[in-house]
């Protein structure tokens, strides 16, 4: 069995890969839902949607999110209706919307909803939630504080961050089957994903961090920054307004103490030494998914960094 910690787009590229390499079956996603909103009366989950689609091979990946050939024609009326429709919603995806906010008004957990979603799309692996309380990221701007859709989508991640807030994460619990998949993982795999507003909401919650510090020898981050800049996003530009170097080595510190080993692209080799000085393993591998063939090779080597005694 293997756990992976997972954003959104970043994390369903590296999954692809995953799956070729693994079977779907061995597979536990444990997705961020800090970035969760409602809109138009439904429960949007933007990262186990992003997730589920790429687990059920709906996904529209050349987007990264959404469903592949979807049409637009609601949010189209919406519009016609003078609403904003800043945050695009496909039909079909609104359909994922619809079922799931049903499930819940009908009394399903987030984690009850979301596996009867992908047991009606025949995925294999198992998806979870990193709770079933309300968690949500805000990011307190000099204009005011920003609900993260808001931020990311609305605003195109342009405003000055001065900080991000996990709203509810003191009081929220780890959805079931979370800390079990972490404690009885063979290993646990942090996705190449934003480490500010897609691990962080994760590890924000009680009993996560400590699940993962004692298995910490076993526990693989996969640096979604490559040289001194994120692939995609707007990782670098809050890892540096939460006080992190935007480099592997800012990624190894925000992990440090939960994460023993890291895989940094090969060309930041150089980061290997100050890397091993916080305390954790380096390896290195061209971590760019330019395409399929490039995510199942990072996922082959992270699959082998996780199982290497050396
Ligand atoms: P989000 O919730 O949609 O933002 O998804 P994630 O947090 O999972 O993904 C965004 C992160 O993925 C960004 O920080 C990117 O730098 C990272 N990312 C995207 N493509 C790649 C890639 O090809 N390789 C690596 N190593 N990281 C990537």
């Amino acid at each position: 069995m293997i756990a992976v910690l997972a954003g959104g787009t970043g994390a369903a590229k590296f999954v692809r890969g995953l799956l070729e390499v693994v079977l779907p079956e061995t597979l536990t996603l444990i997705g961020n839902t800090g970035d969760d909103v409602e809109l138009w009366g439904v429960h949007i989950s933007p990262d186990l949607d992003t997730l589920m689609y790429q687990l059920a091979g709906w996904l529209d990946e050349e987007r990264g999110w959404g469903v592949r050939g979807d049409t637009f024609a609601c949010l189209a009326t919406i519009g016609r209706y003078g609403e904003p429709t800043w945050f695009q919603l496909g039909d079909r995806d609104l359909a994922t919307h619809l079922v799931r906010t049903n499930l819940l008004r009908r009394g399903y957990s987030l984690t009850e909803a979301t596996a009867a979603l992908c047991a009606r799309l025949g995925v294999r692996a198992r998806l979870l939630p990193m709770t079933d309380d309300p968690v949500r990221t805000y990011i307190h701007t000099p204009s005011g504080v920003l609900a993260f859709q808001e931020f990311f989508v609305r605003e195109r991640w342009m405003p000055e961050v001065m900080a991000v807030e996990y709203r509810g994460s003191e009081r929220a619990r780890p959805a079931p089957g979370v800390l079990e998949a972490i404690s009885e993982a063979q290993g646990i795999l942090i996705a190449p994903s934003n480490p500010i507003t897609s691990i962080g909401p994760i590890l924000s919650i009680s009993g996560i961090r400590e699940a993962l510090a004692e298995r910490r020898d076993r526990v693989l981050a996969i640096s979604p920054i490559l040289g001194t800049e994120a692939v995609s996003g707007p990782a670098g530009k809050l890892m540096r307004a939460c006080g992190y170097e935007v480099s592997p080595l800012g990624v190894a510190r925000f992990y440090a103490g939960i994460v023993g080993r890291i895989l940094i692209d090969d060309q930041d080799a150089g980061w290997r030494e100050a890397i091993e000085q916080v305390g954790l393993r380096v390896f290195t591998a061209p971590l760019r998914m330019t395409d399929r063939a490039a995510a199942i090779r990072l996922a082959r080597a992270a699959i082998a960094c996780l199982h290497s005694e050396a």
